[in-house]
């Protein structure tokens, strides 16, 4: 193996080699979680129209204090013509257009209603609980910027702006591939040496939160024939991932079979613990990540490169990871040469995030790293990390990781 590369420069070979997918229009109730290519503006004034931000009556405010006459009563999405007169108030409703010649509006809570008239007993200021036209945004001004990732409150924005479709990056098509002869589905029964499938599963879910379209194929056995077959089919998208079969081992065939196939290997080999054997490359526009089989390996290396390819092929501004600090909760034994990706719990005490690494760190006990709400980087070192140390992680919150 040549020298391994760090997860930096690992990472920065990675992100060179993303080209942007092509954008195609996305109907703005559809684009929660999708990244806006071009930028998007206004089409209408917001607010569109002076609108009362209470239930109450519209009023002059120089008429303050004093009793006025009910003329007319306004709803939301019910303007009236009339213009108000000195003397005059209108009923209106949250929402309601604000009358002509009406500067205020004196919520209910704050007059007697007689019926016929009203009392009002304190002066009011001038455009109180009037939302201005505009005064959110105005027509043509920019609301999304390209690289953003569409949230619902941006949604909505979207939709109260007038905008109908958003231009984004097209999901990316991800192919995922488990090699290995020993697999079996769980539900099926087991031979001797078998074991249940599970980083298909795990990665299709890590890579459809992040916005891919994914396919899965079925597991491939250890063997040339079927690797060639298998691969010929999975290279045809935008990102194939696999599990298994990067290692040194007679059986390890992913690097071999990608070669075959046209694949340039840009790195194999990363500073890092778990998954090390974690290997890259590039075939046309497709982008090829062999993860280790080990299923906590998988998770580390779909999480510290392949999630940050998904967030730049869709044109997001930031791709991370990104890492948040905290602080350890035990002393930890870093590994000399490469950075350890330790998963542990967060307690948040006095302000701080403070992690507990937990036991069960090698990288076949998915069950163990299940538990886990952070990924705590510990650098390369021969010095034991101290309790309380500041170190970098990141978070496993069920919505996307180090996004
Ligand atoms: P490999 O990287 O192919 O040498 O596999 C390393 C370890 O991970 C072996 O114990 C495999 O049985 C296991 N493994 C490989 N692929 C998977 C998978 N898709 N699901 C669960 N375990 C796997
Ligand atoms: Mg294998």
């Amino acid at each position: 193996m040549a020298p391994l590369l760090s997860v930096d420069e690992a990472l920065a070979r990675v992100l060179t080699r993303v080209v942007v997918l092509p954008s195609e229009s996305v109907a703005t109730e559809r684009a929660d979680g999708r990244v806006v290519a071009c930028a998007v503006e206004a089409l209408v004034d917001l607010p569109l129209f002076p609108s009362s931000s209470m239930d109450g009556y519209a009023v002059r405010a120089a008429d303050t204090p004093g009793t006025l006459t009910v003329v007319d009563r306004v709803a939301a999405g019910r303007p009236t013509d009339r213009a108000l007169k000195p003397g005059e108030a209108i009923g209106i409703a949250t929402g309601g257009v604000v009358p002509e010649c009406a500067d205020a509006v004196v919520p209910i809570e704050e007059l007697r209603d007689e019926g016929e008239t009203v009392v009002i007993a304190q002066a009011v200021s001038a455009r109180a609980n009037i939302r201005d036209r505009g005064n959110d945004i105005a027509a043509g001004t920019t609301i999304a910027r390209p690289g953003t990732t569409v949230s619902p409150p941006l949604l909505a924005a979207l939709a109260a702006s007038g905008v109908a479709s958003v231009e984004c990056a097209r999901r990316p098509r991800v192919t995922v591939l488990t090699t290995g002869t020993e697999l079996r589905a769980p539900g099926e029964s087991l031979e001797p040496g078998q074991i249940y499938e599970s980083n298909g599963a795990m990665l299709a879910a890590l890579f459809e939160r992040e916005g891919a379209v994914v396919t899965r194929l079925h597991p491939v056995a250890d063997d040339e024939e079927a690797h060639n077959t298998a691969f010929g089919l999975a290279l045809e998208c935008d990102v194939l991932v696999t599990s298994g079969g990067v290692s040194v081992g007679p059986h390890d065939l992913v690097r071999r079979t990608l070669a075959a196939h046209g694949t340039e290997e840009v790195f194999w080999g990363v500073a890092m613990r778990p998954g090390k054997p974690l290997v890259f490359g590039v075939r046309g526009d497709t982008l090829v990540f062999g993860l280790p089989g080990n299923p906590v390996s998988s998770l580390v290396g779909a999480v510290l490169f392949v999630l940050p390819a998904l967030r730049a092929l869709q044109g997001r501004t930031v791709s991370g990871p990104v890492y948040r600090q905290g602080v350890l909760g035990a002393a930890v034994t870093p590994r000399p040469e490469r950075e350890d990706f330790a998963r542990a719990r967060i307690e948040h005490r006095a302000g701080l995030d403070v992690l507990f690494p937990l036991s069960g760190q090698e990288s076949h006990m998915i069950v163990a790293a299940s538990a886990a709400d952070a990924l705590v980087r510990i650098p390369a070192g021969d010095a034991q990390l101290e309790e309380a140390a500041t170190v970098d992680y990141l978070r496993f919150d069920g919505g996307p990781i180090g996004a």
